[in-house]
């Protein structure tokens, strides 16, 4: 799932306050699991929002809204009303989501109240952890489902680089190497040959640096 962290509220107060009437639309998906946007995160944030312009004298005038979610027009349609009630919309959804109601709302400043931060996995109640970068050319069944490019600090394509200390990242003692978690697991899976594959450097391009990628799947094209 896409993780995000939602912003503090001095910064959304920063964001939103040119605006007297604003809709804070949240995404009950990816970031509701994370705690940064579902329905529960809207409310508390309406009215810590609220309670902040009234201490400073403003009256700001804020809705709230989720839908399930921000990345598809089918669920964005339903917000179509209360968007066209407000002058501005505080998006607690993944920076896709943001670009997503900018794209259909065109004369409406659409704000983002989160940081999105990256592809994770809920590791624990409240932990998550990065695990992908998307990166467009997927090479998990060499590294025994432990990826390198977005796990490894160095991001190391052919092997460890020599620092790592009792399973440890030398980058980040509190971060497990990659590496000696690749090792461990292609063990685990009798696949230790894997290693003596080179591995050629990544497709820069495929990873986004061509610009903007697209992905389009013909047969449900319509
Ligand atoms: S190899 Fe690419 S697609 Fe596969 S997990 Fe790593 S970053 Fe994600
Ligand atoms: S210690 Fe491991 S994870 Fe850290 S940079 Fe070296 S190989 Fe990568």
């Amino acid at each position: 799932m896409i993780v995000g962290e939602q912003k503090s509220i001095a910064e959304i107060k920063n964001i939103v306050s040119p605006y007297k009437k604003v809709l804070i639309l949240g995404c009950g998906t990816c970031v509701k699991t994370c705690f940064a946007g579902g329905e529960d995160e809207v409310a508390v944030l309406a009215s810590a929002l609220r309670l902040a312009f009234k201490k400073d004298g403003r009256r700001i005038e804020v809705e709230e809204f989720t839908v399930e979610r921000q990345c598809e027009d089918e669920f964005v349609q339903e917000s179509a009303e209360a968007i066209a009630r407000n002058e501005s919309v505080l998006s607690l959804a993944c920076g896709a989501g943001v670009q997503a109601i900018a794209r259909r709302y065109e004369k409406t400043p659409v704000l983002p109240g989160v940081n999105t931060t990256f592809l994770g996995v809920l590791e624990k109640h409240g932990l998550f952890t990065e695990e992908c970068s998307g990166c467009g050319d997927c090479q998990l069944a060499v590294f025994g489902a432990v990826c390198p490019f977005t796990r490894c600090a160095k991001k190391l394509l052919n092997g460890p680089c020599g620092g790592s200390q009792e399973g440890k990242c030398e980058v980040d003692p509190d971060t497990e190497c990659a590496w000696s978690l690749i090792i461990y697991r292609l063990k685990l899976l009798g696949q230790l040959d894997n290693l003596r594959a080179y591995v050629p450097p990544k497709n820069w391009c495929a990873s986004g640096a061509c610009g903007p990628r697209k992905l389009i799947r013909e047969d449900h094209v319509l």
